[in-house]
């Protein structure tokens, strides 16, 4: 097609009439003009394939990708149970339930019943988080990065940080605890060396400025060999000799303990409470297997500058994911968060029931695939290089369907999405990280992937 045979906006709107039926007009008159522009574009670069119906058809695929609900339901099948880009931990049942019910009329979320008088929306969580980590007082935010920003400013704001080299990390997505730290209004002093740091280190680099000590946890890589790092409850002892406050990331918020799932052992919040820190900091959809949230807990004078400090408002948790997060650490009082929660839930899968549902899956499909073993990594800023056992199907790719990378493409773009990875041109599929109602919908979405 030339230019002059792009069709006028006028006519491209005739073939729509559903559509300007059901939306407003200028705006499906705006998506025709940018539809018609693309076509300009594409004609100019050559492309000579373009045809009349492409331009009306374009508007229909523009007006459903923005009119679906966003983010899209995936299928998780790479195995990573915590991933960041899939949107972090799957909610229970019952955290679903009371974020509905906490959106669908008004609440009690700064009411206290009991008098009539103004609440706090910190109070009931307050005491779920005592009771699970020990700690006097807590403080709820909207993440982990935005608890570390509001603790470093509230407590250290003019002064100096000590932070020992090997912590001084990046996150991921641009969270690094050195540039925390100064947007924080603080100044790193950062000791000891990459792998070794002592607490003479520490002890050394006390002065009239020195505002607290943060120890961070290395939350997405190991290192290994000649290494040494000074522990919470050394620092903490040398902290309250000097009058300085101990602050611990400690990351992913894992409360239950991780080497009764075979894995290496994660800082829980409880431990650094019980060494004595002044304030712990971790995330709600991490190990927690909550909403996004940012948690501190620790002494209730320290939480209580955090709580006059101007950016407790800007940085406040919303309803819904306080509603979420309330009935997440319920399922740890009632010790039922294993049977609950459904990342542990999938952490505590045996890999007997994986293959077999590995083994489901291949059932009935008519390219070559085996149920093989593989490992599962944890993911998401938890446990690195921490991967449990697990089995997966093996799509053997490579002289079937177009190879691994058009399959992988093909569950993608299935409507019920799935997320797989690659290796040596197979696709594999892990049932570990697939909800067990989603099992059915993978198995449609897989079919037809591998027949287009
Ligand atoms: C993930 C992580 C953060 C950031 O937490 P968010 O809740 O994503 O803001 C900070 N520190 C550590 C050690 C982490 O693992």
């Amino acid at each position: 097609m030339q230019y002059r045979d792009l069709p006028s906006v006028e006519a491209v709107l005739t073939d729509l009439d559903d559509i300007i039926h059901t939306y407003d007009r200028s705006w499906v008159v705006d998506l025709v003009r940018s539809q018609l522009k693309t076509a300009r574009e594409l004609i100019k670069s050559g492309d000579q394939n373009i045809k009349g119906q492409d331009i009306a058809d374009g508007v229909r695929d523009s007006v459903k990708w923005l009119t679906q609900p966003v983010p899209r339901q995936i299928i998780n099948a790479t195995g990573v149970v915590i991933h960041t880009n899939l949107g972090r931990s799957p909610l229970s049942e019952e955290s679903i339930e009371s974020i509905k019910q906490a959106a669908i009329g008004y609440s009690d979320l700064e009411l206290d019943l009991s008098t009539g008088r103004r609440g706090s929306r910190q109070a009931h969580v307050q005491q779920l988080l005592s009771q699970l980590t020990g700690a006097e007082a807590s403080l709820v935010v909207n993440n982990n990065a935005s608890a570390i920003l509001l603790g470093l400013s509230a407590l250290a704001f003019g002064k100096s940080v000590v932070v020992s080299r090997g912590e001084a990390v990046e996150i991921g997505g641009g969270f690094r605890i050195p540039d925390v730290l100064l947007q924080s209004g603080a100044s790193l002093s950062e000791v000891g060396t990459t792998n070794r740091t002592y607490i003479s280190d520490y002890e050394r680099a006390i002065n009239d400025d020195t505002g607290a000590f943060l120890k961070a946890h290395a939350s997405n890589f190991r290192v290994e060999g000649f290494t040494a790092s000074v522990e919470p409850p050394e620092l903490v002892a040398l902290g309250t000799k000097h009058g300085i406050p101990v602050l611990h990331d400690v990351g992913s918020g894992c409360f239950l303990n991780t080497e009764d799932y075979g894995m290496a052992h994660e800082p829980t919040p409880q431990e650094s409470v019980r060494a004595g820190v002044g304030l712990t900091f971790f995330s709600g959809d991490k190990l927690l297997g909550g909403p996004q949230a940012g948690i501190v807990v620790g002494s209730r004078s320290l939480i209580s500058v955090l709580e006059r400090h101007p950016l407790a408002r800007a940085v406040r948790i919303d309803k819904l994911s306080l509603a979420s997060l309330t009935m997440t650490l319920q399922h740890y009082l009632l010790n039922e968060s294993e049977k609950k929660i459904p990342i542990w839930r999938m952490i505590s899968a045996s890999a007997e029931d994986i293959k077999d549902r590995a083994n489901l899956l291949k059932e009935g499909l008519e390219v070559h695939s085996t149920v093989v073993e593989a490992r599962s990594p944890i993911g998401g800023g938890s446990l690195p290089g921490e991967t449990l056992p697990s089995w997966v199907l093996a799509i053997h790719c490579a002289e079937t369907v177009g190879g691994a990378d058009r399959v992988l493409n093909n569950l993608r773009m299935c409507d019920k999405p799935v997320i797989g990875r690659i290796a040596d041109e197979q696709v594999l599929l892990d049932p570990r990280t697939v909800l067990p109602e989603q099992d059915a919908d993978l198995k449609r979405s897989l079919r037809l992937a591998l027949s287009i």
